[in-house]
């Protein structure tokens, strides 16, 4: 008989190591999943006893709100972390587990020839993360990519959304909901050497951010017709500070931890950020990151 692997569990663990922002606190439960069927499991039993949780893949786009964090926790484990081409050789399908990193994806796309993801050069998290919140820069973006999504629904229940059942927009898509496994990927062939020149291009353009510092990239998205950065810049913000969460004085729109910002210094400077682009712009800046507030995630039904 198959045995299914159990998901390994860790308690008490310290949440400035869960997300790039890096904010202090305690997880107090960490599930790591194997591989589908123990996280297929897994969710089941969950969503049977009406326990919450928090999906976190490599948490480069997520902000903690509280210290502390009761639901449990679950990442995609080793049996997530795989790429291969499927399909003609050089014709461009790739097979990519949903807890890949990124930049993996991309040098692989990069050693199979393959064009279509240079965009993501520099872009930290996973693959699935990428998906799911349609992760892109200077108008490419994950969805342009994606043919096929195999997932659980947080209950448990096995879904596969074909290109027609998917909807990407600016960074946000239908897969929200779901727990994304595995990505089905379409790139063109290209010239090794044009690949490498679109990657510096992409590289080049991000020259200015603040790779250094723990943040969670862009904190929020474009205004219609407009920059969130070049408003919070124009307002003279940068370096602007909440106890040690600060404007970039590198760039506006990332909000970075000086070394010991806490959740509430992070969420109040969002806040006061917000409120001066409204009182002297009227424009209402929505947030790209996704901000968890542990208390009001709800149990899958
Ligand atoms: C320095 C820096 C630069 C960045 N530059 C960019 C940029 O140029 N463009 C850009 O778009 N982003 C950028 N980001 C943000 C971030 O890296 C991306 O959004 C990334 O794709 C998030 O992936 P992740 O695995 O870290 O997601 P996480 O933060 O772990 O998760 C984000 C959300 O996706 C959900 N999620 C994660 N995995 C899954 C899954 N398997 N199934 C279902 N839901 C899932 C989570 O529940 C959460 O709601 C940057 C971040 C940093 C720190």
């Amino acid at each position: 008989m198959m045995t299914i692997p159990t998901p390994s569990r860790a308690e008490n663990v310290d949440l400035s190591t869960l997300t790039t922002m890096a904010t202090p606190g305690v997880a107090r439960l960490v599930i790591t999943a194997p591989d589908s069927d123990s996280l297929q499991g897994l969710l089941r039993d969950l969503a049977r006893e009406h326990e919450p949780f928090i999906l976190l893949g490599g948490g480069s786009n997520t902000i903690f709100t509280r210290r502390e964090v009761q639901p449990a926790i679950i990442r995609l484990g080793e049996g997530f972390d795989f790429i291969e081409s499927i399909g003609e050789p050089r014709g461009g399908r790739l097979r990519t587990g949903a807890a890949t990193n990124l930049t993996t994806v991309l040098q692989f796309a990069l050693r199979q020839g393959l064009m279509g993801l240079e965009w993501a050069v520099g872009i930290p998290g996973t693959v699935g993360g990428a998906v799911v919140g349609n992760a892109g820069a200077r108008g490419e973006a994950m969805g342009d990519s994606v043919e096929r999504v195999l997932g659980l629904t947080r209950a448990g229940e096995p879904v596969c959304l074909e290109r027609g059942d998917l909807h990407f927009e600016y960074r946000d898509s239908n897969l929200r909901d779901l727990v994304v496994t595995e990505i089905e990927l379409r790139l063109e062939p290209g010239e090794p050497d044009a690949i490498r020149a679109r990657m510096a291009e992409f590289r080049a353009a991000r020259r200015g951010q603040p790779y250094g510092d723990h943040s969670s990239g862009c904190v929020f998205r474009n205004p219609s017709g407009d920059f969130a950065g070049r408003l919070i810049d124009e307002l003279g913000l940068k370096g602007f500070a909440v106890g040690e969460a600060r404007v970039s004085p590198a760039h506006a729109n990332f909000l970075i931890n000086d070394g010991d910002a806490t959740p509430e210094d992070v969420v109040a400077l969002i806040e006061q950020v917000r409120q001066r682009v409204r009182e002297s712009r009227g424009i209402e800046l929505r947030t790209e990151v996704i901000l968890v507030d542990p208390d009001t995630v709800e149990a899958a039904s």
